[in-house]
């Protein structure tokens, strides 16, 4: 087993049995399957949320932060039950290019929801930070839940207790989708009556996968859907999906958004010295395609820095799309 999962306090006095559980999400790019979940949850007689705190250290391990050094870690719970009532918890980590400004900086928040998302889930049930939710991911948590609950867990530190608060609390009066206009939320359906299309005809199967995830990115304000798909030398793919906002700037972009699930893999971290400087295993990458539907935006001079700024070994390839409406 990984050695890694004992520098964790808590978890270093658990069972083996329990570390080989835990263990599973390095190898899953931070995800925790809900058979683990039960496991963990029955052998230590806790309950979900108790574990989504348990695990907040090791999500901040996940953390490439060489600008603030400020590591920040999340931890969400999806919506489907997969397993006897259980559902997969999904990790999350604070990402800083370096040489580049702060605000092109990816949160825990983001970075958790959006490995929720990429796997698939259709919704969270809650989420977990290790510390309390900046502004800017009050504004992206309310994109996926609009007017519906979705509780907020941080550790309290003077009860040693769970603080729980909803979303709707932390971010009153606030300016939503519906503001807007927009039905639709983060995580939910999108295209309704559209379909997208590639703009020239390609066989390359990496960019067909990527145009694949583009197809269900969330952009309802630009309808810039975009998709990024990140290619190591080793053969192991990694995509991002664009995630638009209301507010604009708390947007995930999709190229971060493909960082965010490539730093979330055990085996960029392996790589990774323990300095952990964001440029580091930018060695690795072998391709980078972007798949988008430009209108008044685009992400491409966007994706192109933030390439630039991890490898000039490797140039974007870049794929138009359209959306059409179907007849
Ligand atoms: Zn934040």
């Amino acid at each position: 087993m990984d050695n890694r999962i004992d520098r964790f306090a808590e978890i270093s006095k658990l069972s083996l049995e329990m570390k080989s559980n835990i263990n599973d999400l390095f190898e899953n790019g931070g995800m925790l399957r809900s058979k683990n979940v039960k496991a963990i949850c029955s052998e230590l007689s806790i309950n979900i949320e108790e574990l989504m705190l348990l695990l907040l250290p090791v999500a901040e391990y996940f953390s490439i932060a060489p600008i603030s050094s400020f590591e920040v870690g999340s931890v969400v719970q999806g919506r489907t039950n997969n397993f006897d009532n259980f559902s997969n918890l999904y990790l999350g980590a604070n990402f800083e290019y370096k040489n580049l400004s702060l605000n092109f900086s990816i949160h825990a928040e983001q970075a958790a929801v959006s490995n929720a998302w990429l796997n698939g889930e259709i919704g969270i049930e809650s989420i977990a930070t290790s510390a309390a939710p900046c502004g800017h991911c009050r504004q992206f948590l309310y994109e996926l839940s609009g007017t519906n609950p979705l509780p907020v867990i941080m550790p309290d530190e003077g009860s040693k207790s769970i603080k729980k608060v909803d979303i709707q609390i932390l971010l009153p009066s606030a300016f939503g989708p519906k503001q807007l206009g927009c039905e639709q939320l983060l995580m939910g359906k999108n295209l309704e009556g559209e379909s997208f299309v590639l703009n020239s005809q390609i066989d390359d199967e990496f960019v067909l996968l990527v145009f694949e995830q583009a197809k269900i990115s969330y952009a309802p304000y630009t309808k810039n859907y975009a998709a990024c798909g990140i290619q190591l030398k080793n053969g192991s793919m990694f995509f991002g999906r664009y995630a638009e906002n209301v507010a604009h700037n708390p947007s995930l972009s999709a190229f971060s958004s493909a960082v965010s699930r490539l730093a979330m893999s055990a085996l960029v971290l392996s790589e990774l010295p323990e300095s952990k400087l964001a440029n580091d295993f930018a060695t690795n990458i072998k391709r980078v395609v972007f798949v988008e539907n430009s209108t008044l935006s685009s992400q491409k001079k966007y994706a192109e820095l933030l390439l630039s700024n991890l490898t000039n070994e490797v140039v974007l390839e870049y794929y138009q799309a359209d959306v059409r409406n179907k007849k």
